[in-house]
């Protein structure tokens, strides 16, 4: 069902309920009405009745005859007894209608009484008289009224039906111009392409309503996504760059030397700088593999205590004895440094921070310690080597970035992003803070 004919559908349907209670409430003041309107008809009818009577003895013929004037209607189906004191029916011919003493004894007590039977209404009235007590009661049933409020009713149902397919025509016709700015966006979108991700959608100038937020969330995807596509477009030209600079090497060399007769030693040379290169390519395309899977699928999620995994990598990595120097402040609540994630790539994580502390400050000595705050458990690592240049911090994490100082040792560029990802992926965060010739002091945030 399309969005705008489930709207119009919702809005007719909450207009059929709102005119259906008011209608239910018209129909039954109406109702109420007639009865009290036909009501009040019986009442005088038993008047002029109960007038009558007492005529017999009480008025002149010439008042008499000017209250029948007054009351000349005669009611549908209209039936009007009178009673004396006894119960007995008095000066109207008897006919099949009659009522019991207790409905009488009741209009005696109450002097006026008002009831229904069936469509039959029925008003009775005490008089009470020097020449005896006698009681009128008037009955008849209002087929005029019932008529006119079944004619209501019919005009009711039909204005009712009439309405509702108004209002869902109507309903549809609003929901289309409203839903108009998201087909546009609709349209909009559909045009852009992997390759026109520069493409941007319209915004308005009333900058709160909820299209134009819509527009503006969709701008602020499209951007990421544009930036994401560059990235990932930069991070296969620098790759294949990476990749090529050593094969071409190796092929540079393997062919020169092909071209003539060599000495053993040259050959030996050779070889050697092509192992070397070799290794080079092989670091690379493993630290591209790992950059790739480092992704934590929940099944591999353990609980890892931090203190253990900073040792181990102290411990791999710390060639020269007291080179590293490890420092634990933590609280007995060894749940306040343990974290849920994947041991080896935490482990790859910590690793690849450490082993550029100790090579970029030439094997001195580097600082990791380790402590808890309320939220977070901190990793530090600091060295006193070449620091990095307070322009180059932003670039350190972007894949085979390597700053301009750091040419002088061996490296990928891939180390540090790859770090940056594993530790996003357990939640963390790592902050760099460095001084060029001082040192360098890279933190590890990580909410336990
Ligand atoms: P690599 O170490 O292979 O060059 P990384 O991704 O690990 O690549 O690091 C990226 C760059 O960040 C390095 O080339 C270097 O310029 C800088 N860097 C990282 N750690 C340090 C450090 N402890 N001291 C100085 N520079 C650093």
């Amino acid at each position: 069902m399309k969005v705008k004919d489930k709207l119009a559908s919702q809005f007719t349907f909450m207009f059929a309920v709102l005119l259906f209670v008011v209608l239910m409430g018209i129909y039954y003041l109406v109702g109420q009405n007639r009865q009290e309107s036909f009501y009040t008809k019986l009442d005088d009818r038993a008047l002029t009745m109960g007038e009558l009577y007492l005529a017999q003895d009480n008025m002149s013929p010439e008042s008499f005859k000017k209250v029948v004037e007054k009351y000349p209607q005669v009611l549908s189906h209209e039936v009007i007894r009178i009673y004396d004191a006894n119960y007995q029916p008095v000066f109207i011919k008897a006919d099949s209608v009659n009522w019991s003493k207790e409905i009488i004894k009741n209009v005696m007590e109450r002097k006026k009484l008002h009831f229904t039977i069936g469509d039959k209404q029925v008003a009775g009235l005490y008089y009470e008289d020097n020449s005896g007590n006698f009681v009128v009661i008037a009955s008849a049933i209002d087929d005029t009224g019932f008529q006119n409020v079944q004619r209501l009713a019919w005009i009711m149902l039909f204005s009712f039906i009439v309405s509702l397919i108004i209002t869902f025509f109507l309903g549809r016709i609003f929901a289309t111009i409203a839903l108009q700015p998201i087909s546009k966006i609709i349209n909009d979108v559909k045009i852009i392409r992997a390759t026109s991700l520069n493409k941007r959608l319209a915004i308005s100038k009333y900058k709160n309503d909820e299209i134009n937020q819509l527009s503006i969330t969709i701008n602020n995807l499209l951007e990421h996504l544009e930036q994401s596509f560059d990235t990932q477009r930069s991070f296969i030209t620098y790759a294949s760059h990476e990749l090529r600079t050593p094969l071409t090497s190796i092929l540079g060399n393997a062919e020169i030397t092909l071209k003539n007769d060599r000495e053993k030693e040259d050959y030996k040379n050779v070889l050697k700088s092509i192992v070397k290169e070799s290794e080079k390519l092989n670091q690379l395309i493993n630290s591209l593999f790992e950059l790739a899977q480092a992704n934590i699928d929940n099944s591999e999620l353990e609980k890892i205590q931090l203190d253990e995994v900073l040792w181990e990598v102290v411990d791999e990595w710390g060639d020269k004895p007291n080179q590293v120097k490890l420092e634990y402040k933590l609280p007995q609540d060894k749940l306040k440094f343990t974290i849920n994630g994947n041991r080896r790539l935490l482990f790859i994580a910590i690793s690849n921070v450490l082993k550029n502390a100790i090579k970029f400050s030439n094997n001195k000595e580097v600082y990791c310690s380790l402590s808890c705050t309320d939220n977070e458990v901190v990793i530090t690592i600091r060295d006193n080597g070449i620091g990095i240049a307070a322009n180059e911090i932003k670039n350190i994490f972007t894949p085979f970035y390597r700053a301009p100082n750091a040419g002088g040792h061996s490296g990928t560029g891939i180390g540090l992003s790859l770090a940056d990802k594993i530790i996003r992926l357990h939640n963390g965060i790592i902050h760099v803070d460095s001084e060029l010739n001082k040192g360098t002091t890279f933190t590890i945030l990580f909410p336990h």
